[in-house]
């Protein structure tokens, strides 16, 4: 027997702050939107600590515990939320389809894609162990918690030296650890970092281990030219080597650019399909927060009414 295809007006594909939020706008508009959380409820915010940057809450907030009271206002609406993974989508017809974990299809007026973005790491087991206990993808985010003290940085594109100097802001001292003897960032931002006294860049070097039990304490180096060993006395170690938005699957239908960020037309959180709109991270690789994730969740979800509104 051929599986039964569901009909929604808003389908929301993800669950971090741009997804909880078009949900929660779509919700009180009284649009029954269904939302697949995909294989992060929550999103990125769940594998970080305090959360000191979003407003309303004065004392910080874990960020788990933050995505929970997103999903509680969302569900309070009314929001259909649910486990699963979009595998594949059409967005050639109308309404368009979505199958979810290869099995279940649903046809939805609208599509809202809130599926953010992944930093990339370097692959180190210390790495992963000292994940958000010293080690960050975010120096907007985690800078903070470092102030005064000595920080490394790894990375050589403009994020990298925009996160440097953002640190260097913030820090006593920034090392900057660039794996060949040149960036690849523009050459204005190379001088930004190169003349920043509190910045030392150090060429051609990689990273062998990030130091600690609980905390970092520092990170093992080595010049990959020279072979000599040296260990930076930081407490904080970022890693700024890119992020890869999570767009594989709209792929053949939505336009991008070269990194895979979904373009839209600026002012607003359409796609080049007509009921196909994007919010997050997913479209966003200069701001890449919370509270702009959030900010155009909602402007996602008003988007969708309104398109919905002009097809009564
Ligand atoms: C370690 C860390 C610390 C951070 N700290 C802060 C901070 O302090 N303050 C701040 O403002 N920002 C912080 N950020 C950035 C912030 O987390 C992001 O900007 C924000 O989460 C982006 O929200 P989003 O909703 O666009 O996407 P995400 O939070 O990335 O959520 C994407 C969602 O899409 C889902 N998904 C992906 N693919 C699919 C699919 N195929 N089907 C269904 N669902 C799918 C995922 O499961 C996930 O639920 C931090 C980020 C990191 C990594």
């Amino acid at each position: 027997m051929a599986p039964e295809i569901e009909k929604v007006k808003v389908l929301i594909i993800g669950s971090g702050p741009a997804g909880y939020t078009a949900a929660i706008y779509a919700a009180r508009a009284g649009m029954n939107p269904v939302l697949y959380t995909g294989g992060q409820p929550g999103g990125q915010l769940t594998i970080t600590t305090d959360v000191e940057n979003y407003p309303g809450y004065p004392d910080g907030i874990m960020g788990p515990e933050m995505m929970e009271d997103f999903r509680k206002q969302a569900e309070r609406f009314g929001t259909k939320v649910r486990y699963g993974l979009v595998t594949k989508v059409n967005f050639n017809v109308q309404p368009h389809q979505v199958i979810v974990d290869d099995q279940v299809e649903i046809h939805a007026d609208t599509v809202i894609i809130s599926t953010g973005a992944s930093a990339k790491w370097l692959g180190l087991e210390s790495e992963e162990r000292l994940n958000g206990k010293g080690v960050s993808a975010c120096a907007v985010c985690d800078g903070f918690f470092f102030k005064g003290q000595d920080v490394a940085i790894v990375g050589a594109g403009d994020t990298a030296c925009e996160e440097a100097s953002y640190l260097a802001n913030i820090c006593n001292k920034v090392y900057m650890i660039v794996r060949r003897d040149e960036m690849r960032a523009s050459q204005i931002m190379q001088k930004r970092v190169m003349n920043n006294p509190k910045i030392e860049i150090l060429w051609n070097t990689e990273t062998e281990e990030i130091l600690g039990d609980d905390e970092v304490i520092g990170a093992r180096v080595v010049n990959n030219v020279t072979k000599e060993v040296k260990e930076l006395a930081v407490s904080g170690f970022f890693v700024a080597i890119g992020h890869e938005p999570n767009t594989g699957i709209f792929k053949d239908f939505i336009n991008m650019d070269d990194s895979g960020y979904i373009k839209t037309i600026p002012g607003s959180t359409k796609t080049n399909i007509e009921g196909v709109f994007a919010c997050g991270d997913a479209q966003d690789h200069i701001y890449r927060q919370a509270v702009t994730a959030a900010g155009t969740g909602c402007m996602a979800a008003l988007d969708a009414e309104r398109y919905l509104a002009s097809k009564e």
